[in-house]
């Protein structure tokens, strides 16, 4: 019988991919079909239709979105609050046309609205590659926090900010912190405080609680790490130091950062490849100390792809990789799908790395259930971590696969095989 090959969405680099409860929302980015064009018939065809991941199944399906999406359609930031997610600025895949617009996805509704347009006069200067993430503040409000990322020069620059011009590419790279108000659809400045970072672009921002995040990489090519402190009024910068000359990473730009939030192993930044680089690495949070990961040179070969966190539980941890570049001028722009699995081992006290062929998806997610069900009984670990779909799955998986079949699979050593130590 022939096989009935699965959708994928197309390749593609630049890109974003935001997780909400089972699904992942990845738009955009740059693909070789993608007209050189500010507005036109086949940009808009393109912009608005979203890919969908399936969580629980695996799959890929696109859809329809309604309303305008944004122009700034490659090399924009994300961030996600409840069922919306946040697009600030982007490259317009011409000229030197870059945006400082603010837009939102319902992800119920699947449908655009524009929070913030672009203009010189207001918020953040109009720039790529910059970080955003979404925090709730002292007052209890949602906010997003936008910070670094290059553009052409700016006609309004914010006060004590620093503005750095690229000779090459007549860019200025910059180090503003803006925060956008979303109960009154306000830009503000915080006052800035301690390390504050240099002028910066092709970094990675990941919030690690309601009012902290990590900043690392970037360009100039850097291996500098940030921890920053927010409150409604201003910003505290404290760079990571290697004292205990550790493992670290090399200097990179344009890689890709998830947080793992584990309840047993502490919250860990996992880094992807990005710009000269060709490895991965795992940041602990609380510690302070970079561990390098192992995983097939395929996998973090790249760089502008995308990673999204799936938390199975406290121990296992499931991220899904997609597209991005190879390196070098013919380096192929990718559209594989890649699931890496990081499982924190209580006895052990390690992290161990593999990945998930695609052909067993359903078979390793049902493995896992079953294993993670004795897994939280003996170690009383947190739910919190465990999405609904996990307690759900974990009920069907049971029901689904017999314990003789169970039985069978671990007598042919197909379960835990594949995996291979962190270094
Ligand atoms: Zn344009």
């Amino acid at each position: 019988m022939q096989q009935v090959k699965e959708y994928t969405p197309s390749e593609r680099k630049g890109h974003s991919m935001v997780r909400i409860g089972d699904h992942l929302y990845l738009w955009g980015g740059y693909q070789p079909s993608l007209p050189f064009a500010h507005d036109s018939e086949q940009k808009r065809t393109m912009s608005s239709r979203i890919e969908v991941y399936h969580l629980p199944t695996g799959r890929w399906e696109q859809k329809p979105t309604t309303g305008n999406p944004p122009l700034g359609i490659t090399g924009y930031a994300t961030a996600a609050i409840g069922n919306e997610i946040f697009y600030f600025g982007g490259y317009c895949n011409h000229d030197d046309c870059y945006h400082n617009s603010l837009y939102s996805l319902d992800v119920a509704t699947l449908n655009w609205r524009e929070l913030s347009f672009t203009d010189t006069h207001h918020g953040p200067m109009m720039k790529s590659h910059c970080g955003m993430i979404a925090l709730q503040l002292d007052d209890g409000e949602d906010y997003l926090v936008v910070i670094g990322g290059g553009g052409p020069h700016p006609s309004t620059r914010q006060m004590d900010s620093q503005y750095s011009c690229d000779v090459l590419s007549d860019l200025e790279r910059t180090n503003e912190v803006h925060y956008f108000c979303c109960k009154s659809n306000d830009w503000i400045s915080p006052a800035i405080t301690g390390d504050r970072p240099l002028p910066c672009d092709s970094f990675t921002l990941n919030s690690i609680s309601n009012d902290t995040a990590i900043l690392f990489g970037g360009n100039e090519l850097n291996n500098k790490v940030y921890y920053c402190q927010f409150t409604r009024e201003s910003a505290s910068w404290k760079q990571l130091h290697n004292t205990s000359m550790g493992q670290w990473p090399m200097e990179r730009s344009h890689h890709c950062s998830a947080l793992i939030k584990s309840s047993v192993a502490g919250p860990h930044l996992l880094t992807v490849g990005g710009k000269n680089t060709s490895d991965s690495w795992l940041l602990d949070v609380d510690k302070k100390q970079w561990s390098e990961v192992s995983l097939p040179r395929e996998v973090h070969e790249r760089r502008e792809h995308s990673l999204c966190t799936w938390s199975l539980s406290p121990t296992v941890h499931w991220i899904i990789e997609f597209g991005g570049k190879r390196e070098g001028l013919l380096g192929a722009v990718l559209n594989d799908t890649t699931v890496i699995e990081l499982i924190y081992s209580t006895e052990k006290e390690k992290w161990f790395s593999n990945v998930i062929p695609s052909d067993r998806y359903q078979e390793r997610l049902r493995a896992r259930a079953l294993n993670e069900n004795n897994v939280n009984a003996e170690d009383g670990g947190s739910e919190e971590e465990e999405g609904p779909t996990f307690k759900r799955l974990s009920c069907q998986a049971l029901i689904e696969e017999s314990v003789a079949e169970r039985r069978r699979k671990m007598q042919e050593g197909r379960v835990e095989k594949n995996c291979c130590q962190i270094l």
